[in-house]
């Protein structure tokens, strides 16, 4: 057997070095391993046949069996075109070429049975069938013919002659070069207990399946193997780790924790912050280097949770550190946090850009002693000259603006990494998160305080503006602040502001009782941040704003959300941005300000907002329409999605399947050297060489 990955696809019968060059620029198919596992993405049911009356020019494709009528040319030079009247008896319809008409004369007979397959439209009232397959009917036999596979091109390569129909031969050509089945790549006791077909079988279903039962066994065990791979790689990388990285052992519930417990807490935490706490104090004082990533919708009460987690490293002798991704966002936070712990004799400091001099110096010198016990901020923690005494903790909040590299400077801190709850309040779909952070452990609070009035969702079109603006100031009114947000266009930052401009100009006429701030992406960290104060302490009524202020901001008297442009929106953001609102006590309303024509997605998309507060059904909701590539939070993340036939949202229960298979294996084989599973880590060693680099996911 020869190795196909080693061969270049340029050598396969029908390639060459031209289409060779198109295939590894448009598709990265290089080798013949790469065809081979380039699959179609969809299956045309060639065993079956219309009659010309029941054909309507909005099918996909059409098959008839029929003759040849008459041939009749039309056109001159570039406009010549060729076209054969075909009938089956219960109608005509017009083959039509373009090309090859003088090729096509000679090789077609009038009156000769004949299968014509392709895609009818209508022109001038006839039913045409541009460039049609085909195959004398004589010896065809059509439940032989299966399926037909259909592969994604692109433009350039069907100028060059290379649509779906090609790839199709070049399929055919190179399993016509295999002489024997291929190699298995999963071990054979898991092929056979899981009724998995042969990886050989599989592949050839695969791109020519003969019945949609094997079709369906051979996408199975695709995924299966795919997913399992994935699974196995996270899993066992992060095995790796907790055997490299001891965690400190905090094993001690104390005075910060419990006086803040019994006298501090002014509320009763919710059922899903005391489930969250244990499973952070278990982490904690287990030994292992807490990864642990905390999900809770806007709104939860994931601060207390990380507020609560800190005081327990406090309780153990360790300093703790808060990270935000902005200035604002950390102040709010260091402001949250002193009065929460309000007389306790526990030092906070916030460290951002702007804290500058003496008072930094201070600062720094604090953590350098141990006498800082909380150090809140943004980046400017993880600066070499903040230097902890003992750092035993970290909580980074909102974490998809922080990279992996600056984790790693994290872990740096201290002569063991530091335990590291993560917070985000953009609900990833659990299949996704086991995907994403393979490693990471998960803590969802799946709760909100109560007394919460629910959000009310209403969507506008923006030719009813006059109600619109009467809903604003009649809040305002009452007291309450408003928000209104402009998209951003990410293709042109200039257009982005004008219309972030415009409609601040707008506003401003539209409410000249009013104060109105605005703050956008492209202001100076320092500006946006004195904006962002006014409309915090009040001074300003109204905030107009680009999603900057999609994040963490907490202003509980702000209760209108009016998001312009909402169809330009993901589901996910346009959650984020709604959470804005609601921190009150009074009725919050989210607007959804839209055009009038919008698309099925679109308006299935305002639907579910409309509906649902529920973070974690609009991010699976979000996950189905948008797919996983497009979700906040995996471009960031390191990962390629570069699954070939497993889809994250669809294959959910699969992936839980074969992730308990993978933690099975190696549970079983802690060596990795048992020979029944030899080809398994052979194929995750070799997997690891050409994918993904696991190690730079969590
Ligand atoms: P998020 O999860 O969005 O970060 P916060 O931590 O900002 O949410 O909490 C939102 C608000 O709810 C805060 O004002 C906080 O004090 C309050 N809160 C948190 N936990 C509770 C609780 N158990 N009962 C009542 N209010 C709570
Ligand atoms: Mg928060």
């Amino acid at each position: 057997m020869f190795d196909l990955t080693s061969r270049d696809i340029m050598y396969l019968p029908g390639v060459g070095p031209q289409r060779a060059a198109v295939l590894n620029k448009e598709l990265s198919l290089h080798s013949l391993h790469d065809l081979l596992y380039y699959f179609p993405y969809k299956y045309v049911d060639r065993s079956r046949l219309y009659y010309i009356h029941e054909i309507d020019g909005n099918m996909p494709y059409i098959q008839l069996k029929g003759e040849i009528l008459s041939f009749e040319t039309f056109g001159e030079g570039r406009q010549r075109r060729l076209v054969a009247h075909f009938s089956d008896g219960t109608g005509v319809v017009d083959l039509v070429w373009f090309q090859g008409i003088k090729y096509l004369l000679g090789r077609y007979k009038v009156h000769t049975e004949y299968i014509v397959f392709g895609k009818p439209t209508v022109f001038n009232g006839r039913i045409n069938v541009a460039h049609p397959d085909i195959d004398p009917a004589e010896g065809l036999v059509l439940s032989n013919m299966g399926m037909q596979p259909y592969y994604n091109t692109t433009e350039r390569m069907k100028r060059g002659g290379l649509n779906s129909h090609a790839l199709e031969k070049l399929t055919t050509n190179l399993f016509a070069l295999l002489k024997e089945p291929l190699p298995e790549t999963l071990p054979a006791w898991m092929v056979e207990k899981h009724h998995l077909m042969s990886l050989d079988e599989s592949l050839r279903n695969i791109h020519f399946p003969r019945t949609p039962e094997l079709l369906r066994r051979a996408q199975y065990r695709l995924k299966f193997e795919e997913l399992f791979y994935v699974q196995l790689g996270i899993l066992r990388y992060a095995k790796d780790r907790i055997q490299k990285y001891h965690g400190f052992v905090f094993s001690r519930v104390g005075e910060a924790f419990n006086t803040f417990y019994s006298r501090h807490l002014p509320f009763e935490l919710t059922g899903a912050q005391k489930r969250v706490i244990k499973e952070i104090r278990r982490d904690m004082g287990s030994g292992r280097q807490m990864n642990r990533l905390l999900q809770g919708d806007v709104g939860s009460g994931k601060t207390l949770v990380a507020l609560m987690s800190m005081l327990i490293a406090l309780d153990n002798g360790y300093q703790t550190c808060l990270m935000a991704p902005t200035e604002i966002l950390a102040s709010q936070h260091c402001e949250t946090i002193r009065q929460f712990l309000g007389d306790m004799p526990i030092r906070v400091e916030l460290l951002t850009g702007s804290v500058k001099g003496k008072k930094r110096e201070a600062i720094l010198k604090g953590v350098t002693l141990g006498e800082v016990h909380i150090l809140i901020g943004t980046h400017a923690v993880l600066e070499d000259t903040v230097n902890f005494a003992s750092l035993g903790m970290v909580v980074i909040d909102e974490q998809h603006r922080f990279g992996v590299a600056q984790r790693a400077k994290l872990w740096g801190k201290n002569t063991r990494p530091p335990h590291v709850l993560v917070m985000t309040a953009t609900p990833i779909p659990r299949t996704l998160a086991m995907t994403l952070y393979g490693d990471l452990d998960v803590s969802v609070i799946d709760e909100l305080p109560p007394g919460r009035k629910p959000i009310r969702t209403i969507h506008q079109f923006d030719n009813r503006r006059a109600s619109l603006y009467a809903s604003i100031r009649s809040q305002i009114e009452e007291g309450r602040q408003v928000y209104i947000v402009y998209p951003l266009i990410q293709e042109s930052e200039k257009m982005d502001i004008k219309n972030l401009e415009e409609g601040y100009e707008h506003i401003c006429a539209e409410f000249p009782e009013y104060k109105v701030s605005k703050v956008h992406g492209k202001m100076k960290p320092a500006d946006k941040d004195a904006e962002m104060q006014r409309f915090v302490t009040g001074e300003t009524q109204i905030m107009v704003a680009t999603t900057v202020i999609e994040v963490g901001v907490n202003v509980p008297n702000a209760s209108v959300m009016v998001i312009e442009n909402a169809e330009r929106f993901g589901l996910s953001q346009l959650h984020q941005l709604r959470g804005r609102v609601g921190r009150g006590a009074d009725q919050s309303y989210c607007i959804l300000v839209t055009g009038y024509k919008l698309t099925e997605e679109t308006r299935k998309r305002i639907e579910i907002m409309v509906n649902s507060n529920d973070g974690f059904e609009i991010a699976e909701a979000d996950l189905k329409l948008r797919g996983p590539g497009d979700l906040e939070g995996t471009q960031q993340s390191g990962i390629t999605f570069d699954l070939k036939i497993a889809d994250i949202a669809r294959d959910g229960q699969l992936l839980q399947f074969v992730r308990e298979i993978a933690q099975g294996v190696i549970d079983a084989d802690p060596a990795e050297n048992r020979p029944e599973n030899a080809v398994l880590w052979s194929q995750l060693r070799a997997l690891r060489k050409t994918n993904v680099n696991w190690a730079a996911i969590s």
